[in-house]
């Protein structure tokens, strides 16, 4: 028996009507606040994520699904995470002289190989947003209102916003001393990764996941304390912005974000109940990333919703139940001659637009009632060769119990 790879889902029939119901809101929410869809490829070259990620994070070092192209032999990825692409796709594709600001959505899936559990899985699923060309918290405003808005969409009014600010290009160079000396005095009880990351990237430190290095991380100088006043600034209007917007919100200092292009203004959605990997959504600003990539000095803001996690905060308050359609018509049919009309049938059905099934197994009359009633058609139609000289079969209500009479060959319901 061949299995499924470690971390990867299967996503039956009984629980997709919720995920395209989730994405459904997502897609809507992004149109409303006039974001567009972009799609784009499931790789890309390594170069690209190791620039656009960088190459000290977890995700560049430790998770990527990286290997060498069949016949060239250079070294592709699968994404793991979608902005990268985007700006490749924006810088690529001219879009960076549009009129700004540029505004675009995705629902993708994304690989991690990351040790699966309850919200955490290598292949997962993500709605992700990108607004390109704006410095000003209005920006940062319309994107965390965009989330917000997605979020309590979906009935989870009990998620909670933590924003930070982790500075520019201009603050950045003494808050990272400051980091070097606290970490540089404890460098002993930190884990290697660490050890190796405190001169390339002592930010990288805030962010381990190794319980010591979370310790020594939550008593480390704090980003909101070391802004440069343009930073300070914009933080204060972003907070009175979603103040105005009445977003609730709280200012977490150990948020600061696992990839390293984020600057600025970062933020995580959390949700209480769904265990240790709660963080429903995050995002952030990246003024550097699409210079860095070989585009114009375009700023840049956006974010990752991950929708296993979505589904479970959902499932956790009892909001996963969606309406699944039923069949407006079942026709059951005795006899071959029967099976047939059925199948012109429901095709005449179809091709008006109804939903309507028959009989494809050869089930008795009774076993064909049961599966009816099982899959809730509204109607159903019985047909036997005496229905089929006649021209006209009883149309039998299921809620109801009434019938009626109508034309084999025309009726429509
Ligand atoms: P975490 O700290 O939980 O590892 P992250 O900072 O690595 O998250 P991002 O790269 O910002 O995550 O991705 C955005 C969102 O995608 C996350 O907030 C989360 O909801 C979801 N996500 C990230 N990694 C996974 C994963 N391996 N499995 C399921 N969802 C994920
Ligand atoms: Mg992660």
């Amino acid at each position: 028996m061949i299995q499924k790879i470690k971390g990867t889902m299967d996503i039956l029939p009984s629980e997709t009507p919720l995920w395209r119901y989730i994405e459904g809101v997502m897609r809507e929410e992004a149109e409303k606040f006039g974001y567009g869809e972009i799609r784009t490829p499931t790789f890309e070259n390594t170069e690209l994520f190791v620039r656009g990620v960088g190459d000290t994070t977890d995700v560049v070092q430790k998770e990527m699904y990286t290997f060498a192209d069949r016949d060239e032999g250079r070294s592709i990825s699968l994404r793991p995470e979608g902005t990268a692409s985007v700006v490749r796709a924006i810088i690529e594709n001219g879009k960076c002289s549009d009129p700004m600001p540029l505004k675009y959505y995705y629902i993708i899936s994304c690989f991690r190989h990351e040790k699966p559990q309850a919200g955490r899985s290598r292949e997962f699923f993500q709605f992700g947003t990108e607004m390109f060309g704006s410095h000003s918290p209005a920006a940062d405003a319309t994107a965390i209102s965009l989330a917000n808005s997605v979020l309590l969409r979906l009935g989870l009014d009990n998620v909670k916003l933590h924003i930070n600010s982790i500075g520019c290009k201009e603050c950045r160079p003494k808050y990272r001393e400051a980091l070097v000396n606290y970490f540089g005095e404890r460098s002993a009880c930190l884990c290697d990764t660490c050890k190796t990351r405190l001169d390339k990237n002592p930010l990288r430190l805030l962010d381990c996941k190794n319980p010591e290095c979370a310790e020594i991380a939550k008593g480390a100088p704090k980003t909101v304390d070391h802004l440069c006043e343009t930073c300070k600034k914009s933080f204060e209007l972003l907070r009175s912005s979603l103040d105005a917007m009445k977003i609730d919100y709280v200012v977490d200092s150990s948020i600061v974000r696992g990839l390293d292009y984020y600057t600025g203004t970062v933020f995580e959605f959390i949700a209480e109940g769904i265990g240790a990997q709660s963080t429903v959504c995050g995002g952030g600003r990246y003024d550097g990333l699409v210079s860095s990539l070989g585009g114009p000095e375009l700023p840049g803001i956006g974010f990752g919703m991950g929708i296993t996690r979505i589904i479970l905060a959902m499932t956790e308050r009892g909001l996963d139940k969606v309406a699944v359609r039923t069949p407006s018509v079942y026709v059951a049919s005795l006899g071959e001659r029967a099976m047939v009309k059925g199948l012109e049938i429901v095709e005449r059905l179809r091709r008006a637009g109804r939903y309507a099934e028959c009989d494809v197994v050869g089930r008795s009359l009774k076993a064909q009632m049961k599966y009816a009633n099982k899959i809730g058609a509204e109607y159903t139609l019985i047909i036997g060769d005496s229905e089929i000289d006649a021209g006209v079969a009883q149309l039998r209500n299921m809620q109801t119990g009434e019938q009626s009479e109508v034309s084999l060959d025309s009726f429509v319901i």
